[in-house]
């Protein structure tokens, strides 16, 4: 094989390469990377087609994190054991009800989501993000997945909360509200002009902060898909649990916050955290009604002492 291939900067040590295995082998006799490192050097050196290599592998990564986070929520969906930690407890989606939504989920990622995702490594090559080996340092992609998460959460919130005005919300948001008990599928049921706005948050937000700072890893990208993916899907699983994150996280979302949206339809309009709803008093449902009036009443009555 020649080797135009940009994943690594020094192929000196590398033997001949025709197997995958013999691919592997190099980049294993290699200890200054991690097996992670070793894994994502040889699929690059392998396909040697970075275009196709990065497309395949986002693409690949939606799929299996998206199904992969699914399924164990419907077999949950199908063991009356977990009933008693179902939000809405009498709203089981029925098999059905989730093979429909499944066909139209998946139509909905080949068909829309498939363009973006093949475009992304020119796009990756133009603004300088970078996909060799070795990775940053874990300090570095901890710092750009917080800043991720916090920034496509304050996008969610206004962009959601867009949607649920008037025409947008009857001509664009209301398929995602088809279902008032959500379920983990649902989570990307969505128009396709909603998946476009709202996905922004997800791809729009690292490419603009790369754009700003000329510093991000493909593999940051691929992680922070992954972890938004498992967000929005456990928000849409329908369960709270005594372990549920939000316990120990107060800040954090949860299953719990985006379920009272989708049984209200209206507040509750952030992603990951609970921000954004509290503090500009929009959380949903008769429990936060109460709280944000016993709030208001504690302002009122400082406020009262203060002037007396
Ligand atoms: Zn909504
Ligand atoms: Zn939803």
């Amino acid at each position: 094989m020649d080797v135009p291939r940009g994943v690594f900067n020094d192929y000196s040590s590398f033997g001949n390469v025709t197997t995958l295995a013999e691919a592997f082998n190099n980049f294993n006799q290699l200890p200054q990377l991690s097996f992670v490192e070793k894994l994502w050097g040889t699929y690059y050196y392998y396909i040697n087609n970075d275009l196709f290599a990065t497309g395949l592998l986002i693409f690949i990564n939606h799929e299996i994190n998206y199904f992969g986070r699914c399924i164990p929520w419907m077999v949950i969906d199908n063991i009356p054991f977990f009933r008693k930690w179902k939000i809405q407890e009498t709203k089981v989606p029925s098999n059905r009800e989730q093979w429909e939504c499944m066909k139209s989920v998946l139509t909905s990622h080949f068909l829309v989501e498939v363009f973006p995702i093949w475009f992304f490594h020119p796009l990756c090559a133009k603004l300088g993000i970078a996909f060799s080996v070795p990775f940053p340092a874990w300090t570095t992609i901890a710092k750009h997945l917080a800043i991720f998460f916090i920034l496509e959460d304050a996008w969610h919130y206004w962009l959601h909360r867009g949607l649920h005005y008037g025409v947008f919300y009857k001509y664009i948001h209301k398929q995602h509200h088809r279902y008032a008990a959500p379920f983990g599928l649902a989570a990307e049921y969505a128009h396709p002009i909603e998946v476009m706005l709202l996905g922004f948050g997800t791809v729009g937000i690292p490419i603009v902060y790369c754009l700003i700072t000329g510093n991000l890893h493909l593999f940051t990208i691929n992680l922070w898909v992954a972890l938004r993916l498992f967000q929005a899907i456990d928000a849409h699983s329908g369960y709270e649990f005594p372990w549920s994150l939000h316990h120990f996280l107060p800040f954090w979302a949860g299953a719990d916050h985006h379920d009272e949206h989708h049984h209200h339809f209206i507040g509750s309009y952030a992603s990951s955290f609970r921000w954004w709803d509290f503090f500009l008093n929009t959380e949903a449902g008769p429990i936060a009604k109460k709280k944000r009036e016993s709030r208001m009443k504690t302002r009122a009555e400082m406020h009262q002492k203060k002037v007396q």
